[in-house]
């Protein structure tokens, strides 16, 4: 059993079973069984069961939301949004069963097709940090595809994976084609990589867990997706609107409460605008309302876990603050917009993943040096550019090692765009066109016209 907390109030919330070596073994073994109708389902058939079960979960927002809210201390504004992410990602792959194409090659001889086979059984390990959606990148096009799925969510935040499980169910996805299994990572979520039968693991989390799981795979050289850290800048040159950059860069690190792979947690500016963004800056992290995450206005709600809370206020004790935005007290596990003034690039919280709402600021003297300050680091994953000159933002956008870019924007992830990361912080892309694709084998096949 575990005890889940309201992160808000830090109270307890409810208790949930935990899946036991046995019954991970058994959901593997019916999912099994579940994959050889699922795959055989006539395309169309598949795709029409994928948007019922789009149709439930978009009825079924605010319950969802308001349960992330409960469980993981998102805001509710974000937690209808997340919901509605699973929602579009089932009606975007509905789309793929009847276009699951192969190709048709020129050979003499006969004639030479290629087929997309479905892996089998899929296992997707999910992080605490966006139960819903990390969720929903994976299964959507797994089943699209013909696969089926088991899929633990995190420890502390499994309600919305367990309520979509049954709303699955309620849609008419037959029995064994998807099962959620909270659980723990050392048990449940490493059968998926032992056990024989799971043909392919997606893994969202940390950099440390994430290389474990590729190593792990490699012994029956499993297929394998991760999306792991990041520690992403936001590049803001002296030629930008500077007014607009400060305004909304404290949402680029701060939403989710900096519990995002994503997070611009590094903020470059061009040293003859510096003075002017942090003073913007400051007033914009001021007025951010951090306040109880079930209420509309809410910007920010609290870290997930008195855990996480602990780990990033280390960051903040460690570091030189400039300024802090507000947070409410009591037993909820708060901590308030943080920016601090980094010097050196060897400080932990300019190196490190802070997964929390901490962001370090650092001047740059040209674009050279703002490149490589941004690619000075392990990871990959994300990042902004904020400029009006469309050369520089060809040039830096090609130059910086990163899997996901916006041009003054920090736009989130989009479910038809591809997603993942360069170097550390991930192997594979998901979502975008090609998603399905990642799912399947390609199998070639000649027929002689002998
Ligand atoms: P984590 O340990 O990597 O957990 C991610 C998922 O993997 C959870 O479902 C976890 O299960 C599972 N897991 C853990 N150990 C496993 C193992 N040996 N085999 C298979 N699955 C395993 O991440 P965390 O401990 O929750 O967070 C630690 C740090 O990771 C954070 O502070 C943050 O820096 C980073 N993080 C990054 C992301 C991201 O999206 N890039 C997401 C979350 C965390 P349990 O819940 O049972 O542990
Ligand atoms: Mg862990």
């Amino acid at each position: 059993m575990t005890t889940l907390i309201n992160p808000t109030t830090g109270a307890a919330l409810r208790e949930v079973p935990s899946a036991s070596l046995d019954d991970t073994d058994t959901a593997i073994e019916r999912a099994q069984e579940a994959f050889v109708s699922w795959r055989a389902l006539a395309p169309g058939e598949r795709a029409r069961l994928l948007r019922s079960f789009a149709a439930i979960v978009d009825a079924h927002n605010e319950e969802l939301a308001r349960l992330e809210v409960e469980n993981s201390g998102h805001t509710i504004g974000n937690a209808r949004w997340e919901a509605g992410n699973v929602r579009d990602c089932l009606n975007y792959y509905s789309a793929a069963p009847e276009r699951l194409f192969g190709r048709q090659i020129p050979v003499a001889g006969g004639v030479d097709v290629t087929f997309r086979e479905p892996l089998g059984v899929v296992g997707i390990i999910v992080p605490w940090n966006f139960p819903m959606p990390i969720a929903g990148w994976g299964f959507a096009p797994a089943l699209a595809a013909g696969n089926t799925v088991v899929l633990k969510p995190a420890e502390i935040t499994p309600l919305t994976a367990m309520r979509i499980a049954e709303l699955a169910i309620e849609a008419g996805i037959p029995q064994g084609v998807f099962t959620v299994l909270p659980g723990q990572g050392s048990v449940v979520g490493q059968r998926f990589v032992s056990h024989p039968l799971v043909r392919k693991v997606c893994f969202t989390g940390s950099t440390e867990v994430g290389k474990q799981i590729m190593a792990g795979c490699a012994d029956q050289v499993k297929r394998v997706t991760l999306e792991l850290g990041g520690k992403s800048a936001n590049v803001v040159f002296a030629d930008a609107d500077i007014a607009k950059a400060a305004a909304t860069a404290p949402y680029a690190v701060f939403d989710n409460a900096g519990q995002d792979c994503c997070a611009r947690s590094r903020i470059l500016v061009e040293r003859s605008a510096y003075d002017e963004f942090v003073g913007r800056l400051e007033t914009a992290v001021q007025q951010m309302k951090v306040v109880d995450p079930s209420l509309d206005e809410s910007e920010m709600g609290p870290m997930v876990s008195a855990r996480q809370r602990d780990a990033v206020q280390g960051y903040i004790d460690g570091a030189t603050i400039a300024f802090q935005g507000t947070s409410p007290g009591g037993d909820g596990f708060w901590l308030p917009p943080t920016v601090v003034e980094s010097k050196a690039t060897d400080e932990p919280v300019w190196r490190e993943e802070v997964f929390g709402p901490v962001v370090a600021v650092m001047a740059f003297d040209d674009e050279e040096q703002a490149v490589a300050l941004a690619n000075d680091t392990e990871y990959g994953l994300s990042g902004s550019i904020y400029t009006r000159d469309l050369g520089r933002a060809l040039r830096v956008s090609r130059a910086i090692e990163s899997g996901n870019l916006s041009v003054n924007s920090h736009s989130s992830v989009r479910y038809w765009t591809p997603f993942g990361g360069f170097k550390q912080s991930g192997l594979g892309r998901e979502l975008g066109p090609d998603a399905p694709n990642a799912f399947t084998e390609e199998k070639n096949v000649f027929f002689s016209d002998d």
